[in-house]
């Protein structure tokens, strides 16, 4: 049964014109799994209220230990155009939460974890690499973030120093860096990841026709563990 929490905004953070990081802090703590998502409205509402408009937002940590969600949200459109202006240091929103089964492959089960992200579809991501690092496991890891520009690498600092430039790979599709690999992600660079681990699994993020092409890639390469998220 999701539990339905009011939050207070902890702090906003902008990382490009659109695109806006949340940290919430939820009143009622409800569990939840790396990779799961909530519903957020700008209403006041009570578990016994009807649930009024809301969106969906993946959850983009894990057990932090200031108790707070974070959110990475894109403006692309009316509503989250409201999140912007209303949810500023102090104000608050109603969450209802946890949600879905874009989770990890079990803990036993050892295998390598290939997370390809395009934008703000790296939030499960994070919220992974936080589980995995709480569980000294970063070594399953691999991230592939597609991105515009480097200031919607978010967290890249502390990505790249624990994973290093082999399995932590951003790719620039709008703008050129010095040292920075500006194109876009092709297969090749999925399918040559972790390839002596047969039982590998790969997790897709991002808009419909991002994580569609690359699940039609994958699964035509013969790969059976393909999990996919889109909004
Ligand atoms: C499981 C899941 C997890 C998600 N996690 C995240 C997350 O972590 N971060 C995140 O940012 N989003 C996430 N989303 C998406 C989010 O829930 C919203 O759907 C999204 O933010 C749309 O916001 P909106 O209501 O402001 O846009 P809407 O107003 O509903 O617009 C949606 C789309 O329609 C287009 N559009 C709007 N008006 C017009 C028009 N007049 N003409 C043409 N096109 C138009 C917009 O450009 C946009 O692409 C997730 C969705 C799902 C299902």
């Amino acid at each position: 049964m999701p539990t339905v929490s009011r939050a207070v905004v902890q702090s906003v953070r902008v990382h490009a014109d659109d695109v806006r990081e949340f940290r919430l802090l939820p009143d009622k703590r409800a569990p939840f799994e790396a990779g799961q998502f909530l519903q957020l409205t700008l209403g006041t509402v009570t578990a016994s209220d009807f649930w009024p408009e809301s969106r969906t937002f993946s959850i983009a940590s894990f057990q932090a230990p200031d108790r707070t969600l974070r959110l990475f949200i894109k403006r692309a459109g009316a509503y989250t155009s409201r999140i912007f202006e209303e949810l500023v240091p102090g104000a608050a929103c109603t969450v209802k939460y946890a949600y879905g089964e874009f989770t990890m492959p079990a803990f036993e089960e050892d295998s390598a974890i290939v997370c390809v992200a395009g934008g703000t579809g790296v939030a499960p991501f994070l919220a992974f690499f936080d589980q995995l690092q709480a569980q000294g496991r970063l070594d399953r890891l691999t991230l592939f973030h597609s991105v515009r520009t480097l200031s919607e690498a978010v967290d890249r600092e502390r990505l790249e120093d624990a994973l290093g430039p082999d399995r932590y790979r951003v790719f620039l599709t709008r703008e050129t860096r010095p040292g920075a690999t500006c194109r876009r992600l092709a297969a090749p660079d999925l399918l040559s990841e972790r390839s002596d681990d047969p039982g590998r699994h790969f997790y897709l993020c991002g808009s419909p026709a991002f994580s569609a092409s690359f699940r039609d890639l994958l699964e035509a390469a013969g790969e059976k563990n393909v999990h996919t998220e889109d909004w």
